[in-house]
């Protein structure tokens, strides 16, 4: 054997027991007590949690937005997943209008090439569905793209309209594919935006009040009853509150087990009023949809220990406040959407959901690994530790006391929005493919290494 971490607390979506692993290449080779070094490089695990890499499925890297581009590209951004726990990614890849699905592809791949750190995927966002690009969608998915991704939202940019939707689900459930919907209504939210600007309410805070919680449910409500009608599998992004996450819970009540909820950390710990921080400070926090209510945390971590949200991501999309959130500094409209978070989710629902007692570690590890893995496509290489899996490892140190600080991150902005936050437990080893590319809070990776992963079909987690 190349590696055996020795010692530590194995945990996955359903055990959680004492043993070593031994790694051969890229491959966990063994499970079991006492397995002998014989010239293998021990990593000492006495004392930490063992989890498969985390997978970050939902992040926006090198992406143009509202004039400017994401401040995190392949490099930087899979850097800081690396050091924060995450070993899997899968990207948004956006087709932009009047251009086909080959072309879009091909620019996301150039994007991460001879820069990606740990392996990586692409969803593809679908803008302008006509019948040619209709045709390109087996093809896509012969090169391993199994999840299609449509914007209910952001009219005249992505936004796409109801029969587009549904063809999309359509195609999907044909071709075994997933469809993920950024779900709120963009007419409406187009609408108020411009009543309230023209009110000359123009502060960061308004940005919440132009896309109510309602916005949000309706869209859900709307995608999850044409997914019911197009017999397809739905997976309803950043969730946000009760009003939408009910329509996900009631079609599943009623046995439509293909439905699916997603919810990100800064919906489980921020809240509305962080939009009235003084400053423009507000503006750090604007991303799509808003921070709600204080209530809906509370919420949205009960529907995640129920199991009802499957999936934990981070909806990762970094700006600077020195010169890209400040391009919105007199009209919210105009504050680039979005917040980092790439290194952070680990260490934040470790400490704040395990560590206070909201979720248990498999809920944990299911959330944030093995239903995303089974989800798009990725399993059993990817979001679990047995024997035949991609040796994709964290540990984590249950009793690391870090305090988030954007001076200390990796992530490539100006600033974290849990600054301050004292987390309890931190990721301190990162093991992709059998390298350690994380250790001594030192990212010791190379700059290439990351692979392309070639996904399998939608399985329900
Ligand atoms: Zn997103």
């Amino acid at each position: 054997m190349d590696v055996i971490i020795k010692g530590g607390t194995i945990v996955t979506a359903s055990d959680q027991y004492v043993a070593d692993i031994g790694v051969e290449g890229e491959q966990i080779t063994r499970i079991g007590q006492s397995l002998r070094a014989n010239g293998a490089r021990v990593v000492d695990a006495t004392g930490m949690y063992v989890i498969p890499g985390a997978i970050d499925a939902h992040t926006h890297l090198d992406m143009p937005f509202g004039g400017t581009v994401t401040s995190d590209d392949f490099e930087t951004g899979q850097i800081a997943a690396a050091c924060g726990g995450t070993t899997t990614h899968v990207d948004y890849c956006l087709q932009s209008v009047g251009g086909t699905l080959h072309e879009a592809l091909a620019t996301w791949r150039g994007k991460a090439q001879g820069k990606a750190v740990i392996d990586y995927g692409f969803h593809l966002a679908v803008t302008d569905l006509n019948a040619n690009v209709m045709a390109e969608l087996p093809a896509m998915v012969n090169e391993g793209i199994t999840s299609f991704k449509c914007f209910m939202a952001y009219k005249g940019v992505f936004q796409i309209d109801d029969a587009t939707l549904f063809q999309l689900l359509e195609q999907a459930r044909e071709l075994g594919a997933l469809v993920n919907v950024h779900a709120e209504n963009g007419d409406v939210v187009d609408l108020l935006t411009k009543r309230l600007i023209s009110e000359g309410m123009t502060a960061p805070r308004y940005h919440a009040a132009s896309r109510p919680l309602e916005v949000e449910a309706e869209a859900t409500h709307r995608a999850v009853a044409l997914a019911e009608l197009a017999r397809a599998p739905l997976n309803v992004v950043h969730m946000t509150c009760e009003a939408s996450v009910r329509h996900v819970n009631e079609a599943r009540a009623r046995g439509l087990l293909d439905i699916h909820g997603e919810t990100c950390p800064q919906y489980l710990l921020l809240n509305v009023d962080q939009y009235d921080e003084p400053d423009f400070q507000g503006a750090k926090y604007v991303m799509s949809p808003p921070l709600r209510d204080r209530k809906e945390n509370a919420f949205l971590w009960r529907q995640l220990a129920a199991g009802n949200l499957e999936t934990l991501m981070t909806d990762h999309c970094s700006f600077r406040m020195s010169d890209q959130k400040s391009l919105g500094k007199d009209n919210f409209a105009k504050i680039p959407n979005g917040i980092p978070g790439i290194e952070t989710r680990v260490p934040i629902v470790f400490s704040e959901g395990v560590g206070k007692g909201r979720i248990s570690l498999q809920t944990m590890v299911a959330a944030m690994s093995t239903n995303p893995a089974r989800m798009y496509g990725m399993f059993p290489k990817k979001g679990c530790i047995a024997v035949g899996s991609d040796a994709d490892i964290v540990l984590i140190d249950p009793k690391r006391r870090v305090v988030l600080s954007a001076s200390t991150l990796h992530q490539h902005t100006d600033y974290c929005p849990y600054e301050g936050l004292e987390v309890e437990g931190y990721p301190v080893v990162t093991i992709s493919r059998g390298e350690v590319i994380y250790e001594n809070d030192q990212f010791v990776g190379s700059k290439g290494r990351g692979k392309y992963i070639k996904r399998g079909q939608y399985q329900a987690p």
